[in-house]
């Protein structure tokens, strides 16, 4: 096929893994023709604040972007937002969007990232029940939350426990709906969870854990929740944050080999040598762990991204990163490094401050695979380097290993 533009190096997806691959391929190439094309309307931006700084005032909008309009020019990469390819054909090393307009590519980076899941329930797809994940969403929500206004949060982890206390900053009043018995269970040992969940009824949120949405429906302008065990919840607002799904349906059109995520080699080299993948999409051997992980952070994408651009312009370095990743939950935050699974893993906790200020360890046959520093701050290095080491621990030797 022959394409109606040709690039040097075409990104599918703008979001933070995308916009990285620029500076990593510009690190290595002044000057290769490249072509950034994003399915938003807007210039790549960082997603957390969207439940953070943009509810607590520490952000305003123009600052959550990326890179300046600036950054783009100066590094003569073409951007084209609203822009969905539809197609790769990676014999022809073309890819097409809903124009039918195509693109040709000698290096290719899949940043497709991912999609929220749906609720398979009947009113799953109520017209404004918003599945958070998007600037686009954030401007809807913040529109509608006044103060005074009611919400129901769907789901417990990450996003829902986050944008519930956002709107409960902001004087809305949050309901709660999760299948889980605790917030944040997959992470959280049951202590600290049970804790923090503490703090979040303090601050007026309602807490409907154990229990699931059966139905969502609208009623003169209001949602009606109803869950599986009767509870009937009336809310101006609904959010569902229910984890996302990664965006594979091009590569796998493209016969790229996927699983869990698109697979990658140690250089993030899909299974056709000239197409890459980085971000919330990529299934990629994470070496320190010694397993393959698709990673759903932000310090990933960022790293990754920019990697997997520095080897698409003929670095050919592997990617030995070790990811951080943080969340704030009213007064409580944490940075959090390596593997922390409550599901597959012990935990330990070493509390200077119980449920509060400590670092909680997971731990596997004896050794770190992972660390949550609880509002402690700038103590990665020191918790990657108790992972990396890999040696047998006991808890008596953990304490006060990182405070
Ligand atoms: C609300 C929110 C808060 C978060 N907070 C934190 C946090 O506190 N800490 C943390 O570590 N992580 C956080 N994360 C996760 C972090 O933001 C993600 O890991 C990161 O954004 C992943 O970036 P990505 O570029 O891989 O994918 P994405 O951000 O999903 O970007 C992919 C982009 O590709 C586009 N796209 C997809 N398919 C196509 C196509 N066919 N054509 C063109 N474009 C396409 C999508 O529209 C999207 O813009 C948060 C995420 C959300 C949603």
């Amino acid at each position: 096929m022959a394409a109606d533009r040709p690039y040097e190096y075409v990104i599918i997806g703008g979001g933070l893994a995308g916009a990285s691959a620029i500076q990593g391929i510009r690190e290595k190439d002044p000057d290769g023709s490249i072509l950034l094309a994003c399915a938003e309307k807007h210039l790549p931006y960082n997603r957390p604040p969207l439940t953070k700084q943009l509810w607590t005032g520490k952000k305003k909008l123009v600052e959550i972007f990326v890179n300046s309009p600036e950054f783009y020019r100066k590094s003569r990469a073409d951007v084209m937002l609203g822009t969905k390819i539809v197609s790769i054909d990676a014999a022809s090393h073309t890819v097409t969007d809903t124009q039918e307009i195509s693109y040709a590519y000698r290096k290719l980076l899949l940043a497709t990232g991912g999609a929220p899941q749906m609720l398979n329930i009947p009113g799953g797809d109520t017209d404004g029940l918003c599945y958070f994940r998007y600037l686009d969403d954030y401007l809807q929500v913040r529109e509608e939350a006044a103060k005074g206004k009611s919400a129901v949060v769907i789901g417990g982890g990450f996003i829902g426990s986050e944008i519930a206390a956002a709107l409960s900053l902001n004087g809305v009043f949050v309901t709660m709906v999760f299948p889980e018995p605790y917030l944040c269970s997959r992470v959280f040992p049951e202590a600290l969870g049970r804790a923090i969940q503490d703090r979040y009824i303090e601050k007026g949120v309602d807490i409907v854990s154990g229990d699931r949405p059966a139905l969502i429906e609208k009623r003169e302008g209001r949602f009606v929740t109803q869950t599986g065990r009767g509870r009937q919840i009336e809310t101006d607002i609904a959010i569902a944050g229910i984890g996302i799904k990664p965006s594979l349906g091009l590569a796998q059109k493209a016969g790229l080999r996927t699983a869990d995520g698109i697979e990658v080699d140690e250089f993030l080299q899909t299974s056709d040598p000239d197409i890459f993948a980085a971000g919330d999409n990529a299934l990629f051997p994470y070496h320190a762990l010694g397993k393959r992980m698709r990673v759903e952070h932000w310090d990933n994408a960022l790293n990754q991204g920019k990697q997997a651009g520095r080897n698409m312009a003929g670095r050919r370095e592997p990617y030995t990163y070790m990811p951080y990743f943080f969340s704030d939950l009213f007064e409580f935050g944490y940075e959090a490094v390596g593997e922390v699974s409550t599901e597959s893993l012990e935990t330990w906790a070493d509390w200077q401050k119980e449920n509060d200020t400590g670092v909680v360890y997971y731990i596997k046959d004896g050794k770190i695979r992972g660390a949550l520093m609880c509002n402690i701050w700038g103590k990665l290095d020191e918790a990657r380097k108790l992972i990396l080491e890999g040696g047998r621990i006991t808890h008596e030797s953990l304490k006060g290993a990182i405070v």
